[in-house]
């Protein structure tokens, strides 16, 4: 008899990933929630909604995105090979298309009015009102006021979609406040509207069903690595804002003991220092925004704010099942700070000739600092989350390019 795998089937009926999860919200939006899961429950297993989505992914999107050996990083690092998942190649240049498709699909399936989200870096925007745009419904996006100066591009290009564009001040005015500020306009009238959350986080089902949406990265990345090298990877690495590039690869390979899963937060400008957002590193145990995970606090316990270099990545909480995965052991959760994504930016740039997003330069990074500790017989499989057009007139003023 085998005994079932501890990573299968999570989260349970109530949300829960082990102790992290669940739905910690006000009992009208519990019911809300309950309905979203019960709907998500039912379309996933129509084949109408699983054909929908598998065209639009692939006709679309582009699906499956290639895997790239970088041989001339891995011969100038000298040690272990390095292998990119290429989600920068996605329409709309980055993975969350994925699971903004399977969200758009579900508002419509739900008669649905209108679809709220925030957004960090614009990515989720973009590609939430990409989504919307294709499906036909209404797109409401909040941006804290920091981030829409730096990311003007993406700013214009959801315009140029049809969404209305919110800009928010409150507090530090960068991811966590767009969060808040959109659930405000989602408790107005949460039966008509559906908030689509940007990564696996948040309140029962979004953890788990953002995952389902994001886990095609790693079903193709596993196969496509086995049919091509006949064996998998020795390391998986992803960068982790909320947690979904990650979770979106790492999922497939949850079962593979020899597959060693590395997560790479941001360290800002240090450990050190309170300018990072490396929650599974230094956070504790407890809640924000309607879930149980690792949070990064305050000494009154207030969600801290926190910095990266990279606006997708600046959240002080974490998705539960990383919170899970940390303490079982299974995921490994590493760092990399500003500098260190700013020259493995340039790198890749300059020897493969690919310009990685600032959130996916991390775990780059942490590739470049590990892969020469490794023998040539090694890999690294890293998903490259998405493409750096969107901070290629930042970086070049930061090094005066
Ligand atoms: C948003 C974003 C991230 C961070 O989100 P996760 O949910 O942690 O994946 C990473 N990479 C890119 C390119 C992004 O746009």
């Amino acid at each position: 008899m085998s005994t079932p795998s501890p990573y299968d089937n999570l989260p349970d009926a109530q949300g829960f990933f082990g102790k992290f999860g669940g739905q910690f919200v006000p009992p009208e939006m519990k019911q809300v929630m309950d309905e979203i899961s019960a709907a998500y429950q039912e379309i996933r297993q129509r084949k109408d909604f699983q054909d929908e989505l598998n065209y639009l992914l692939a006709d679309y999107v582009g699906r499956p995105s290639p895997i790239f050996y970088a041989r001339r990083l891995s011969e100038k690092l000298g040690g272990a090979r390095i292998y990119l998942k290429r989600e920068d190649l996605n329409h709309t240049g980055a993975h969350k298309i994925n699971h903004c498709l399977g969200e758009a699909l579900l508002a419509k399936f739900m008669g649905k009015t209108k679809v709220i989200a925030e957004t960090g870096a614009g990515q989720h925007g973009v590609a939430l009102a990409t989504a919307c745009a294709l499906v036909g419904i209404p797109c409401e996006i909040h941006m804290g006021t920091v981030d829409i100066a730096k990311e003007h591009p993406n700013v214009t290009k959801m315009k140029i979609l049809g969404a209305t564009l919110v800009p928010v001040t409150r507090g530090t005015a960068t991811l966590k406040d767009a969060v808040d500020s959109a659930f405000d306009e989602y408790l107005k009238d949460p039966q008509n509207f559906i908030y689509a959350i940007g990564s696996v986080v948040g309140p029962h089902p979004f953890p788990g069903m953002v995952r389902d949406f994001q886990s095609v990265v790693g079903r193709e990345a596993r196969a496509q690595f086995m049919e091509r090298y006949k064996k998998l990877p020795d390391y998986v690495a992803a960068c982790v804002g909320g947690g979904s590039n990650a979770m979106g690869i790492f999922t497939a390979f949850l079962n593979d003991e020899s597959v060693k899963l590395v997560g790479v937060e941001p360290a800002g400008e240090g450990l050190d220092t309170d300018r990072h957002a490396a929650t599974m590193t230094l956070g504790k145990p407890g809640q924000i925004h309607g879930m149980a995970c690792y949070v990064l606090e305050d000494s009154e316990g207030n969600p801290m704010p926190v910095h990266s270099i990279a606006s997708g990545l600046d959240y002080p909480g974490s998705g539960p099942q990383h919170s899970h995965l940390k303490d079982l052991g299974r995921v490994e959760y590493a760092s990399a700070n500003d500098n260190e994504c700013l020259d493995a930016f340039m790198m890749l740039s300059r020897v493969e000739g690919i310009i990685p997003a600032l959130e996916s330069a991390h775990a780059v990074a942490w590739a470049i600092r590990e892969a020469p500790k490794l023998s040539q017989e090694q890999s690294i499989l890293i998903n490259l989350s998405g493409r750096g057009d969107k901070d290629a007139d930042y970086v070049a003023e930061k090094l005066g390019l």
